[in-house]
């Protein structure tokens, strides 16, 4: 079986470590935003799980950029914080 990427793996497409979004917060944004999400398989997301590692690059939209408010999501360190707080940072690449 492949293993699932996991927080802080580095993303396949862009290169971003992943986060950790829980399974409570994905559905709220799934309520709220349909969102198609690009990081996570459709695979993954049927089975249910507690934490999900999303990218945060991938899925900005899905996490809440075009909102006043992003929803929280976990970084590997254990800090949680939002997009708005990510994609402001020196550090990030677009
Ligand atoms: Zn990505």
């Amino acid at each position: 079986m492949k293993r699932y990427l996991k927080v802080g793996d580095r993303c396949k497409q862009c290169d971003t470590p992943r986060v950790d979004i829980s399974h409570e917060t994905l559905l709220e944004i799934q309520r709220e935003l349909h969102p198609s999400i690009k990081s996570i398989p459709a695979s993954v997301l049927a089975k249910g799980r507690e934490v999900y590692a999303i990218c945060p690059c991938c899925d900005l939209y899905a996490l809440g950029m075009d909102l006043e408010t992003g929803y929280p999501f976990t970084e590997v360190d254990g800090q949680t914080t939002t997009i708005h707080e990510l994609t402001s940072r020196p550090e990030w690449r677009w």
